[in-house]
């Protein structure tokens, strides 16, 4: 059975002490959440360290939310994949909209995050999505399909075994609008099959996230759908009673 993710993108929100009381808070709630959901929590890197050990005993894993491209040296303000893995943090989102939007990240950047990701054993969450205008007009598959064609299709059949996606689409990130559960099923089933023109029968074991704007109210419906595997969560994410209901949206085991 394909595992299920709730992953917490902090963002650049917190600080150190309050990441760590954030944690405490989703910790506290994990008994309300069924053992067959893997909660992963992700936040700025001046915590990262204080996070991951303050996690050690629960159950809750961490991801750090970018990687540098290059391995080490004069890269001044970059946090290598080597730095975060040696924390004992697990996974790291990649290609993340804000990121592609605001920092112009490319698929060519993204692959040497990649390579760095999986040379240092961290789990990559690749975020992929359109935008609102691409959504309009019809060639949010293309997108989708580019975004997968260019990156996730440079990786080895093992790599490909622990990669984690996220459907994103970016006219849902933080602004209140969610995909419908029927849009996200449609997209989603979509690109399971374009990593199966690839990987075959290996895309049906992989976890496609979906984010944008979920929350306690919607996230039931959208993880009902069968190639919906989990979510990537940011503003509800920031309160441990709400990231704990969007992770009881898989009910109880
Ligand atoms: C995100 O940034 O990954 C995200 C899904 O944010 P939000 O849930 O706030 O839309």
């Amino acid at each position: 059975m394909r595992e299920k993710i709730v992953a917490g993108n902090w963002k650049m929100n917190t600080t150190p002490a309050q990441g760590v009381e954030l944690l405490k808070g989703v910790a506290a709630g994990m008994n309300e959440v069924c053992d067959c959901v893997t909660m992963v929590v992700a936040p700025p890197f001046t915590h990262l360290s204080m996070v991951a050990e303050a996690a050690k005993g629960t159950n809750i894993h961490v991801s750090a939310q970018n990687c540098a491209a290059e391995a080490k040296g004069a890269y001044t303000g970059e946090v290598s994949a080597h730095m975060i893995a040696s924390l004992g943090v697990e996974y790291v989102i990649l290609g993340h909209s804000e990121r592609r939007e605001y920092y112009g990240e490319t698929s060519e950047t993204l692959n040497k995050k990649m390579v760095q990701a999986y040379e240092n054993n961290l789990i990559p969450i690749y975020c992929i999505g359109e935008k609102l205008e691409e959504r309009k007009s019809g060639t949010h598959f293309d997108v989708v399909r580019q975004q997968v064609e260019e990156v996730v299709f440079n990786l080895s059949a093992d790599q490909f075994a622990k990669l984690v996606i996220a459907y994103e689409p970016v006219w849902a990130i933080g602004t209140g609008k969610t995909a419908t559960a029927d849009q996200a099923q449609e997209i989603h089933a979509y690109i399971r099959g374009v990593l199966a023109e690839k990987f075959g029968e290996a895309a049906n074991d992989i976890a496609i996230l979906y984010g944008g704007s979920a929350n306690p109210g919607n996230a039931a419906e959208l993880f009902s759908k069968p190639d919906v595997d989990g979510g990537l969560i940011g503003d509800a994410s920031l309160k441990p009673d709400d990231f704990i209901a969007v992770a009881q949206g898989f009910g109880k085991c």
